[in-house]
């Protein structure tokens, strides 16, 4: 027999035997073994990956990332071209007069904020005494317009990319938490929260230290191509039988603590702010 659980939208919801439990009931030895399953089936499906956003510095990522805050990477990779040719460097950002910035950053949307998060971590970066990016978590998020998301971006980058000079682990790294590794995390079971620190939190309890940097940029992947917010694709999901949310279509009644607003935590955008400020 299987898992009787709370039916979502009238589908019926009955977990096949042999699929994972409500992950209200799962042991953490268990969780963490299908942990285990999941990254090598995604280890799988991308083998080798890449960071969406196109730069050629650390300092082009950083703003790539704050550019992406409600923005799709397609939409900042069409910007950054030209951005990057007229102001490469943070030391040539914070000459920047505002107006043309905000006209080049424009289709990015939310250009009035993120021009000035812009020119205020350039102008910050550019007075450093080595004039270049700080190189751990703390001293990342220090910086105007710098969330944690967008630090934890920063060093997973370091550690996939190899940047000289660059200690993501002994830097802080943690687990970049974005709406769809948000959305992954709950709906995989693997987290519970809405609020994309604690989250990371969750994750760090069970994700292996050395698959920080790589399994949310393959959860990123997967979350894209497969597991949308809106119409996941789980008849023919490879991580099905791991999967806790797959017989429910992507819902999460396990969440359903205060009403369908929880049970709709899985496909839900709700861990990007409205304010870019506060999401990246
Ligand atoms: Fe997402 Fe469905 Fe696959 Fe689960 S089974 S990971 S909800 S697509």
């Amino acid at each position: 027999m299987g898992d009787s659980q709370r039916s979502v939208k009238g589908r019926p919801s009955v977990v096949p035997a042999g699929h994972p439990p409500s992950p209200r009931r799962e042991s953490k030895r268990a969780r963490s073994q299908r942990l285990q399953a999941i990254v090598q089936v995604l280890a799988q499906l991308y083998p080798t990956v890449t960071i969406p956003l196109r730069h050629q510095t650390p300092w082009q990522l950083l703003v790539a990332t704050i550019l992406s805050a409600q923005c799709t990477d397609a939409t900042v990779n069409k910007v950054t071209p030209d951005l990057f040719s007229r102001y490469p460097s943070a030391q040539a950002l914070a000459q920047a007069p505002l107006a043309p910035l905000e006209a080049l950053i424009h289709s990015t949307g939310f250009f009035h904020s993120k021009a000035r998060a812009l020119l205020a971590t350039a102008r910050q970066v550019a007075a450093r005494p080595d004039r270049d990016l700080p190189r751990t978590l703390a001293e990342l998020v220090a910086l105007p317009g710098v969330g944690r998301k967008t630090a934890n971006v920063l060093l997973s980058a370091a550690e996939i990319e190899k940047w000289p000079g660059w200690d993501a682990r002994a830097g802080g790294l943690g687990i970049v938490v974005d709406t769809h590794v948000g959305r992954l995390a709950r709906r995989l079971g693997l987290a519970f929260s809405l609020d994309p620190t604690k989250v990371e939190a969750e994750l760090q309890t069970v994700v292996p230290p050395d698959e920080w940097a790589i399994f949310p940029l393959r959860l990123i992947y997967f979350g894209r191509q497969t597991c949308t917010s809106r119409n996941p694709d789980c008849p023919h999901c490879p991580l099905l039988s791991l999967c806790p949310a797959g017989p429910h279509h992507g819902e999460t009644p396990w969440l359903a603590t205060r009403g369908r607003t929880a049970v709709r935590a899985g496909s839900s955008r709700s861990s990007s702010s409205p304010n870019p400020a506060n999401s990246t």
